[in-house]
């Protein structure tokens, strides 16, 4: 099996939920015998954004917030590669949140891992998009008045064609998540509780095992293709003020994907592309 790990000493704090999400995600590449040279992690920025560094592939720290703008490049330039942008609530549903929106619409093969920790954690303790109503952070001393954003129903509704949650506290199903997700052909969203052991003092482990519990053991059995009761789930933490929290799989179909629609790389990757006699001159001469 291929060896995922890094020497590199972690800069994330001790107890973050990032260990968890690092460990499942170099287990799940592992398991699902995709070989290092073959996998590449984007990240934005944020705590989350130090990923690539613990994780034995390529990788592509990125700008703020754009994670999913280079992953989707890497997808085009190629194909064959297994792409994993991970990115944060702040990072993700905040500055990147218009990629977000549009790359599931085109259900690139990709998978997104989102360390949601409903905060700015590397910033110290700024409100993020999933800070829950009432919370008090740096920016919100007298609690959050906002209503919350919700990723679940945003990529249901958004074109995700498989969409998830998992808890950085049960790092067994973390894992099995993110290999479902590896797995889909299709664009593939795994938001992830991740407790900020150090400025988020609501949301902590505690908090979530009492509150988490997972679809594929619910009776009857939730029915990951219907649209419907998978809305119905990712509005449950907001119908019973967080106190029942979903995790496993949400909602999942068959499309096709964005790479499957482009002809110039339905049988061969851009990159194994010829270039040699390729002239651009006259498409500059136009531009000029
Ligand atoms: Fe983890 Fe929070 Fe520390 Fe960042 S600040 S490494 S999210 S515990
Ligand atoms: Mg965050």
């Amino acid at each position: 099996m291929a060896d995922y790990n890094v020497k590199e000493r972690s800069q994330w704090c001790p107890g973050c939920g990032n260990f968890a999400i690092a460990g499942a995600i170099r287990g799940a590449l592992a398991e699902l015998g995709i070989a290092p040279h073959q996998a590449v992690i984007s990240s934005g920025i944020g705590c989350s954004g130090k990923m690539p560094h613990y994780v034995n592939c390529y990788g592509f720290e990125t700008l703020h917030g754009r994670t999913l703008a280079v992953a989707s490049g890497i997808k085009l330039a190629n194909n064959r590669l297994t792409v994993v942008a991970v990115g944060g609530d702040g990072d993700g549903y905040g500055i990147g949140s218009a990629h977000f929106i549009h790359i599931m619409r085109r259900n690139y093969d990709l998978t997104y891992i989102v360390h949601d920790n409903q905060i700015y954690g590397l910033t110290t303790g700024q409100a993020s998009p999933t800070s829950q109503l009432g919370m008090k952070t740096k920016t919100t001393p007298f609690g959050v008045v906002e209503t919350p954003f919700n990723p679940i129903a945003t990529a249901i509704t958004g074109g995700a064609t498989f969409v998830a949650r998992a808890f950085a506290g049960d790092m067994a199903h973390l894992k099995e998540m993110m290999k479902q997700a590896i797995v889909h052909r299709g664009f593939a969203l795994v938001d992830v509780f991740q407790p900020c052991v150090t400025f988020n003092k609501l949301n902590t482990y505690e908090f979530f095992t009492k509150r988490v519990y997972k679809l594929e053991d619910q009776n009857p059995k939730h029915e990951t293709g219907n649209r419907t009761q998978a809305l119905a789930k990712a509005f449950e933490s907001f119908d019973t003020d967080f106190e029942k929290l979903p995790i496993g799989v949400f909602y999942k179909v068959e499309k096709p994907t964005y790479e499957d629609t482009l002809p110039q790389i339905k049988d061969k990757a851009l990159v194994e592309h010829e270039l040699n006699n390729i002239d651009v001159s006259q498409a500059y001469e136009d531009m000029m």
